[in-house]
């Protein structure tokens, strides 16, 4: 896979779509996405092409872009022709490389098979479904509409439609979880064989319901050593399935044909350029920053009311500031040290940002080596986390944030 590391407009952009609908909101959810406004969905979506062409008209480019995410939110509660209306708007906007992956996120209980061969048809060519857990108890405890058996339907059809590059997002540590119980997930996920694995910690965060039910004492709060232990499991079964741990949170099949790494999300941990599209969705496009309009019906009015401010802003665009200097390379850091056979390469350092990192970190990294809380490997002349250390990854890399005082 490449990525080009050629300047501004010539390299090679990816596109953030968000469509913050959802059929109901989960217990555990604290995403920008909305239950109950699906009806908004016709009007958002004229929106969303909207704020592409705005903003893309804006410039004489025409970027050359290739990956694009439909995230959420729940995009599979798009119908096949709301598909065809953003990517026709894509196509007029954008230069689509040849190889684009083109990635929709699902929920099992929203796709059947009509719509998947639709979505294949239109050129999505890797889908993402939330299957969570295999296990009732734990599918109701995190408030999902679906149960197993309708995510084994789902990759069933997936397949039969024609995709190949099918990832499965599953979370770990739930309240009560035993590691049998995590045990079962995993198999009945790899039993499934997807070509990517997505695996989270629960985060338990401030105003979702599980918050509240766990603050009340109606479930106890998960504990970080079963956590750790429950991602070495992880580690050690995937690894004897055939799957690289390429990120702190992702597991991709990969051979000498294909790799199933997901593009999109390189990109960001590459520090690459894209656009965000959407409510709430954010954006870095010629070191610039864009955050838009989180409430669907605000950010409908803004799209249709309000021409693009100064290029890469939109019209729904409520932030945007060019990132400087500092911030490229903490943000370099921290994202590439979460690559983890990859890690950060020297060289590439130097020729992004015109100077050494110990210019900028050697006292921190020689901290870290002697500490062994980071491997350099001369061969790759790359700086990797060590695979202890994978599940506290954040505790290393916020050494990597300069202090502004
Ligand atoms: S389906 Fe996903 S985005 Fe929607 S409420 Fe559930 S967790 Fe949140």
């Amino acid at each position: 896979m490449m990525i080009s590391d050629q300047t501004s407009g010539q390299m090679n952009h990816s596109l953030y779509l968000h469509i913050p609908f959802c059929s109901k909101r989960c217990s555990y959810c604290d995403f920008n996405t909305y239950a109950g406004i699906t009806s908004l969905l016709p009007v958002y979506i004229d929106a969303l092409c909207q704020e592409i062409v705005k903003v893309t008209s804006c410039t004489s480019r025409k970027y050359p872009v290739h990956t694009i995410f439909l995230g959420g939110g729940t995009p599979s509660l798009l119908s096949p022709e709301q598909c065809t209306t953003i990517i026709s708007t894509i196509d007029r906007c954008f230069t689509l490389q040849n190889d684009h992956e083109y990635t929709l996120e699902a929920n099992p209980d929203s796709l059947t098979l009509d719509k998947l061969m639709e979505y294949h048809r239109l050129g999505i060519n890797r889908l993402s479904i939330g299957m969570q857990s295999a296990l009732p108890h734990e599918l109701a405890l995190l408030g999902r509409l679906h149960n197993h058996h309708a995510t084994q339907r789902s990759v069933d059809s997936a397949r039969q439609a024609g995709f190949t590059n099918l990832n499965l997002d599953l979370i770990f540590n739930l309240p009560g979880q035993t590691l049998k119980d995590w045990q079962k997930s995993l198999d009945a996920a790899l039993s499934l064989q997807p070509t990517h694995l997505s695996l989270y910690a629960l985060s338990l965060e401030e105003g979702t319901l599980l918050h509240r039910q766990v603050e009340d004492g109606e479930f106890a709060t998960p504990e970080d050593d079963t956590a750790a232990a429950m991602i070495d499991m992880a580690a050690q079964m995937l690894s004897t399935n055939g799957f690289i741990h390429y990120e702190v949170s992702n597991w991709a099949k990969a051979d000498e044909q294909t790799d199933y790494t997901c593009r999109h999300n390189l990109q960001y941990w590459l520090n690459q350029p894209y656009f965000g599209f959407g409510a709430g969705a954010h954006g870095l496009v010629e070191e610039t920053r864009t955050i838009n309009e989180p409430l669907p019906a605000r950010y409908i009015r803004r799209c249709h009311e309000t021409e693009a401010l100064s290029f890469p802003a939109g019209p729904a665009c409520t932030e945007n500031h060019v990132r400087d200097h500092l911030s490229q390379i903490e943000e370099h850091m921290i994202l590439g040290l979460r690559l983890l056979q990859r890690g950060v390469n020297r060289d590439e350092f130097t020729r992004r940002f015109g100077n050494d990192w110990d210019a900028y970190y050697g006292d921190i990294i020689r901290q870290l080596l002697v500490k062994q809380q980071l491997i350099w490997d001369e061969s790759s002349r790359s700086l990797r986390l060590p695979p202890k250390l994978f599940f506290v990854a954040n505790q290393v890399l916020v050494q990597f944030l300069f202090d502004r005082d």
